[in-house]
């Protein structure tokens, strides 16, 4: 009895050693067409050209192959463009922005990452690193603040410059910022809501919800108010997840601005979960306006990519609408003390403090430059993260 590599007994045959040999043999051939091909035509003998000519076809998947492998290395490479090419590109989408009559703006990881919240595909991105067998720490969400991005986001909502923002972020970090929540579709949820299956009641914290949750593990450990054999649920799209009902959040917002968007901004998302999502690219089209320091499936039909970190694209690209076309826009700091979380977050009550060991959000937080380790972990980030 012969036993497979999954341990499996088999009985060996005539066909058993048949097949074994004839894989061998393909193994050879391949490997050795793999070194004729890297010889210069003119040095390869007469044999070897015989080879080539006579099985095409795994020349053809040896160089499939190796196409696929450059492009994934260069899907990975960050680039960014000099400051002149920049400072040009910028101007562009500057003028784009005030000439379009419905700008839709789809955000990813790449504008939260000055808020020292990894992304998945840059270069300390948790994917990344993992790849590399380096922990990634992860501050704990109550902790980090908005952005230059999303304070300038929100700006651009104000002035009805932009009319709607659709994020993959859970982060919270846009609701935070002061964005009016019905100018927001969060499509994997937010980090800071939990709610009821039962009587659909939502409740916004201070603190990030998904330390127990994971990957088809909703359940955060508190209970509805109202409806006390009901454990509330976070409102996280988990990694691997399909959307969930009622999820994601203000879609409908969504549908109805892209449908008619004239202009579509992309800033900091590889693109990659997005492309999926059929309703955010409308068959009527608007154009396509690309932020990001890596490669992108939609750069093809993009009217112009700018490879540049968000904060510095868009702190261009409001200087030069402040300047030129006097728009009089004004980005404000981020106060903790103004977080409307403060306004709309329910507190806990006293028999539930022990439901969380995560950080509060508080009124005398300081901002932090560096990434704090969480006390415990997050779900949203750090549980579902591990099944990749
Ligand atoms: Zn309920």
């Amino acid at each position: 009895m012969l036993k497979t590599r999954s341990g499996r007994c088999i009985k060996p045959n005539s066909e058993y050693f048949e097949s074994i040999s004839s894989k061998k043999q393909h193994k050879c051939l391949v490997l050795k067409i793999k070194k004729i091909l890297k010889k210069q035509e003119s040095l390869r003998s007469e044999e070897e050209k015989d080879l080539i000519i006579n099985f095409q076809d795994v020349v053809k998947n040896i160089n499939l192959t190796q196409t696929k492998k450059s492009n994934a290395q260069l899907h990975q490479e960050i680039v960014i463009d000099e400051e002149d090419i920049l400072k040009m590109k910028c101007s562009e989408l500057a003028r784009a922005i005030k000439n379009s009559k419905k700008c839709v703006v789809y955000t990813g990881a790449g504008i939260s990452t000055s808020a020292s919240i990894p992304d998945y595909r840059g270069p300390s991105g948790l994917w990344t690193m993992l790849k590399k067998g380096v922990k990634v720490k992860i501050p704990d969400f109550s902790l980090v603040e908005p952005t230059y991005s999303h304070m300038a986001l929100l700006e651009l909502v104000n002035k009805n410059i932009v009319s709607h923002i659709v994020s993959q972020n859970c982060d919270g970090l846009h609701l935070r910022s002061g964005l009016d929540r019905t100018k927001l579709s969060e499509l994997h949820g937010n980090c800071f809501v939990e709610f009821c299956t039962q009587c659909n009641s939502e409740y916004i914290r201070l603190f990030d919800v998904t330390e127990k949750t994971a990957f088809r593990k909703h359940l955060t450990g508190r209970y509805c108010s109202s409806c006390p054999t009901s454990q509330l649920e976070d409102s996280i799209i988990h990694f691997g997840e399909k959307l969930r009902d009622g999820m994601p959040y203000n879609w409908q917002g969504a549908n109805n601005n892209v449908n008619d968007a004239d202009l579509i901004l992309c800033l900091g998302t590889s693109l990659k979960v997005l492309k999926h999502y059929n309703c955010l690219w409308p068959k009527k089209k608007a154009d396509l306006y690309i932020v990001n320091i890596q490669w992108t499936p939609k750069d093809k039909m993009a009217k112009l990519k700018i490879n540049g970190y968000c904060d510095q694209v868009l702190k261009l690209v409001l200087d030069e609408l402040n300047e030129n076309s006097n728009m009089c826009l004004n980005v404000t700091n981020y106060e903790v003390k103004s977080d409307p979380l403060f306004e709309i977050a329910t507190e806990l009550k006293e028999y539930e403090y022990n439901t969380t060991n995560k950080s509060l959000l508080t009124k005398d937080f300081i901002s932090k430059k560096n990434p704090i380790e969480t006390k415990s972990e997050s779900g949203w980030f750090t549980k579902c993260f591990k099944k990749k």
